[in-house]
């Protein structure tokens, strides 16, 4: 989301005439698009901050800006204890930010952080940063009402609003028009996209629909999906288009029903593994990915057992897996106890990482012998030699260069596989 945000940001000041250099040392303006969704990444940022003010100190005339979920969190309170920030803007302030750099202009220190109900920035057409001219996401919606008790999103980024699916249509043929051949739609809980224009509602499977018939050439992605949302029909669209992709990102968070219920997910794991038998049965060659939070307040040792017993059931392809940490704000950081011991929780993640290891190299080994079909995304970082791509169930695959360029789609066998990739050759 922050990456398709920056997108937004660089059109809207394009728009007034600033451009965007890929070299910080060149910059005038530096604009920090910052995430709140853990500790870790706020800490990131404090460590950047840090650096520029070297920067700054070398040239006092260099614009610092803060802009995201931290802006929104923090608003003037990070302004004051980092003095060296010349600019505050939240998520839905950016049409702001020409008035809002003007007044740095003028001397004086700028801050918006007022929450919209209805801000989509449905009619900015993103410039695309750091691309690799195949592959582009598109915000289809923003904010999220789900209230999940660790999580700090509905509060940094509002309620939440979904997009014309007019201007998501005319965004997705313009980039097909440019050369890209995937799109990934995004929004915090694409699930519960929701239109309505007069008589027509378009929700989220029917909005699928209308991009992966644009063109069967363009591969479609989504991210991300809320269990409790994902509908039969939304499993039948992805069934109905070979060209929306088969891997759907899944987030359970934990195996526990006692830890899910204090998280406030709103399903059970009973109603979770039915989602994923349903996927499976119509969708065979889906991939499954997931998030897992290790260590959240009251974990037991048997709630993590199930967390465990969970991943082996549904066997992910992959996972993204972190341990709790409290954020500021939360249900969770109002009225639970953040008490699970440190070294437990590293201890508990550890085991969630090794199991996760083990099913991703398994998925992988699965693969050998078959042979998919790759769109390529460029040339492999390790060698000039190979281009690597992605497969309909997102897996890298890193294969010889073939007379195909990035952009076109070439069916590749696997003879080797990683934990991580697959290797193969072009046929
Ligand atoms: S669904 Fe839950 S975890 Fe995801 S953004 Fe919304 S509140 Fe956060």
């Amino acid at each position: 989301m922050n990456f398709s945000d920056s997108e937004i940001v660089a059109s809207i000041l394009t728009g007034e005439g600033f451009e965007a250099s890929n070299d910080l040392l060149d910059a005038d303006i530096i604009l920090v698009n910052t995430c709140s969704i853990r500790e870790h990444a706020e800490d990131r940022v404090r460590k950047r901050l840090h650096y520029f003010r070297s920067l700054k100190k070398k040239n006092p005339g260099l614009t610092i800006g803060l802009l995201g979920c931290m802006a929104e969190r923090t608003k003037t309170a990070l302004m004051e204890e980092e003095q060296l920030l010349d600019l505050v803007a939240g998520p839905d302030s950016y049409r702001h930010l020409p008035g809002l750099l003007a007044k740095v202009d003028s001397g004086q220190k700028a801050i918006d952080t007022i929450l919209s109900a209805d801000e989509t920035y449905a009619d900015i057409n993103p410039v695309r940063l750091d691309t690799n001219g195949v592959s582009a996401f598109i915000s289809i919606m923003r904010g999220c009402e789900n209230f999940c008790s660790y999580c700090v999103v509905p509060y940094a980024r509002g309620q939440e609003r979904s997009r014309d699916p007019l201007s998501v249509i005319r965004e997705s043929k313009d980039i097909f028009l440019q050369g890209y051949r995937e799109v990934t739609l995004l929004g915090q809980n694409v699930n519960s996209y929701h239109w309505k224009d007069g008589k027509e509602a378009v929700n989220f499977p029917l909005l699928l629909e209308r991009i992966a018939v644009l063109d069967r050439r363009l591969r479609v992605r989504f991210a991300t999906s809320h269990p409790k949302d994902l509908s039969p029909e939304l499993i039948r669209t992805i069934a109905a288009y070979p060209n929306i992709c088969r891997a759907i990102h899944l987030p359970v968070q934990s195996g526990s029903n006692l830890v899910l219920d204090k998280m406030n997910r709103k399903y059970t794991r009973e109603e979770y593994l039915e989602k994923i038998k349903a996927i499976r049965s119509q969708i065979p060659d889906c991939a499954i990915s997931t998030d897992i939070i290790t260590g959240f307040c009251d974990e037991t040792e048997e709630d993590h057992k199930q967390t465990l017993e969970l991943m082996k059931e549904v066997a992910f392809d992959y996972a993204f897996m972190f341990k709790y940490s409290e954020r500021p704000q939360t249900i969770a950081a109002d009225h639970y106890n953040d008490n699970v011991p440190a070294n437990v929780k590293e201890r508990r993640l550890r085991e969630i990482i090794d199991l996760q290891h083990e099913l991703s190299s398994a998925s992988n080994h699965r693969d050998l012998g078959e042979t998919f079909e790759v769109l390529i995304e460029g040339t492999s970082k390790r060698s000039d030699k190979q281009y690597f791509g992605r497969n309909s169930q997102n897996k890298v695959l890193v294969f010889p260069i073939t007379r195909q360029k990035p952009g076109e789609y070439v069916n590749v066998k696997v003879k080797r596989a990683t934990s991580a990739t697959l290797i193969g050759e072009a046929i």
